[in-house]
């Protein structure tokens, strides 16, 4: 397949742009969580302007957004924006990026030369199937590549300026949007729904060609705490209540064949134990709860509810008292308000030639939080896999197709208003 001026385009820029380390900091209080972000989204706020979005800026906490004005006549075009993350994971070093391009793959072990242990191989990645002739890009072996988001920021740039330089094309007020902090679940914290002025985003954070993203978790966190009592061990005769111990006779109550993130998959959820605070006189055990549905999250924290009263209704002066807290909600709840969202994503998908893959994430997305912040955000393919790996990549030609799938989808908003 010849190289298109797009394709060049996207793939020059997600080269460049891997070579910063973005990587952000769960355990910095600021936002940004790690100032090197800044230096990209400084990079990216100069190229938005040169490519001619005026307005293109960054506010204080790292949140870059600019604007390709309408060139329909149409007056009632809804205004749509595009959202990419320029953090990487905190899991895997992202310093010194050295991409490589295995260019028209054939289909052969892929030897990352700084680690030889470092082997993509075919047979154990189903997604490279699609991929044989393609341009893999990798990394060097000893880092992560950054696909995960790098690949949607390129895509997002190569798109506005494609739309720049064809106002041929009608479309309405296109925004986009670079955010920090993604990979840490503070992307969309202090991002500013009002000055963005969209209508619906799109992420461009998705894996395989053709995927589009509209539904994830609800997730609530639950803590449950047991009351003991203590006293000197040894003077504790029928008077101490081990609360450790009473938590544990609660764990072990918990089921072992389902219910559990190790457990399930698809459309299931789950309730998981992750963090433990025991002392004899008070112990609490920390749960995070998932389902798709709301109602599903209730029926799971009534279930652990029961099992603690079981608990320590065996365990005599020990008490048990609960705390449940809202994280977030599946977005398909907004979306389901808003069904041409995903429809004009659907086709905006099928005109580049792709089947819709529509999956369900077991997870939140920033667009969850989006969506519920009055902005309705399902996700977009952008190409990455492996991600937080040091095995991680991406092919031109998908990073191509998403270029292809965001500027169909302007078109689309237009014909349909
Ligand atoms: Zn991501």
């Amino acid at each position: 397949m010849p190289e298109t001026a797009t394709r060049l385009s996207v793939v020059e820029r997600f080269l460049r742009y891997v070579t910063y380390d973005t990587q952000s900091d769960e355990n910095s209080k600021t936002c940004p969580s790690t100032a090197k972000q800044l230096v990209l989204l400084d990079l990216l706020v100069a190229e938005l302007k040169a490519l001619g979005l005026t307005d293109a800026s960054r506010d204080e906490n790292g949140y870059v957004m600019g604007t390709i004005p309408a060139t329909t006549r149409k007056k009632n075009v809804p205004v749509i924006g595009f959202l990419a993350h320029v953090d990487t994971s905190p899991e895997q070093s992202g310093a010194g990026v050295k991409p490589i391009v295995h260019k028209g793959w054939r289909g052969q072990d892929i030897v990352l030369p700084d680690d030889p242990k470092a082997v993509l191989k075919l047979a154990e990645n189903s997604e490279l199937k699609e991929q044989i002739g393609n341009d893999i890009i990798t990394a060097s072996g000893t880092t992560l590549l950054g696909a995960d988001n790098k690949a949607g920021v390129a895509e997002v740039v190569a798109a506005a300026e494609f739309l720049m330089a064809h106002p041929e094309i009608p479309h309405g007020t296109v925004k986009v949007g670079f955010t920090p902090d993604e990979e840490i679940g503070r992307g969309a914290d202090k991002f500013d729904v009002k000055k963005f002025g969209a209508f619906c985003a799109y992420t461009l954070d998705g894996q395989t060609r053709g995927m589009l993203e509209i539904e994830t978790f609800s997730a609530d966190s639950m803590t449950v705490t047991f009351q003991g009592f203590n006293t000197h061990p040894g003077l504790a005769k029928d008077t101490m209540i081990n609360s450790i111990k009473v938590a544990a006779d609660f764990i072990h109550r918990l089921p072992k064949d389902r219910l559990s993130p190790e457990t399930t998959s698809g459309r299931e959820g789950f309730f998981h134990p992750y963090v433990l605070n025991a002392s004899v006189d008070r112990t609490s055990v920390k749960f995070i709860v998932r389902d798709f549905v709301t109602a599903g999250l209730a029926e799971k924290e009534a279930m652990l509810e029961q099992l603690a009263r079981e608990t320590v209704a065996a365990w005599a002066g020990a008490t048990v008292t609960f705390k449940v807290e809202e994280s977030y909600r599946n977005m398909k709840e907004v979306l389901d308000r808003h069904p041409q969202v995903v429809e004009h994503a659907r086709e905006a998908i099928r005109r580049a030639g792709l089947e819709p893959r529509e999956h369900a994430i077991r997870g939140g997305t920033d667009g969850s939080r989006l969506s519920f912040m009055g902005l309705p955000t399902p996700n977009l393919f952008a190409g990455e896999q492996n991600i937080h790996s040091r095995l991680e990549w991406v092919s031109a030609q998908d990073m191509e197709k998403s270029v292809e799938v965001i500027v169909n989808l302007c078109r689309v908003w237009e014909e349909r208003a």
